[in-house]
């Protein structure tokens, strides 16, 4: 049996709320919801991070999020939604197979709305620009 939880989720070892699923994709509430109506994506095909994900899995994951995302718009009423996705423990992942938060957010519901930014020293955005180019 594999050892990932949400490979164990799409091989049907362990329970989810589903939501929806195609071929390559599946949505399910997040067992502990930052606000009701909280759910995650994932391929089914294991894959870590956006570092490693299938590409055409990606893709079938972004249309899932949209279509899901209405849903639950719907159904809760929220007064907006964040799309997250994490990578890695310094990025708050915990679970080691790609996921999509979809999270309904609500006015005065006490999450963060926005984080501070720092603008570029000079010429350190053209720098920076420079060094991701070169990997692109
Ligand atoms: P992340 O911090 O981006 O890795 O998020 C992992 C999410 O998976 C958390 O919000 C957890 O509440 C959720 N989670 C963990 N185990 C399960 C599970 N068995 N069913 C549904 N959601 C889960
Ligand atoms: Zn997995």
């Amino acid at each position: 049996m594999s050892s990932c939880v949400f490979c164990q989720i799409v091989e049907g070892k362990i329970p989810s709320a589903k939501l929806y699923e195609t071929d390559s994709v599946l949505a399910f509430l997040d067992i502990n919801p930052i606000n009701p109506g909280h759910t995650l994506i994932i391929p089914k095909r294991h894959a870590t991070s956006i570092f490693d994900v299938d590409e055409e899995d990606l893709k079938e994951c972004a249309v899932v999020a949209a279509k899901v995302a209405r849903a639950v718009r719907k159904a809760t009423g929220c007064d907006g939604m964040n799309v997250l996705q994490n990578n890695f423990r310094v990025a708050g992942q915990i679970i080691d197979h790609f996921h999509i938060h979809l999270i309904p957010r609500f006015e005065n519901d006490g999450f963060l709305t926005s984080w501070p930014g720092k603008p570029y020293g000079e010429g350190k955005m053209e720098e920076m620009r420079k060094a991701i180019l070169e990997h692109i």
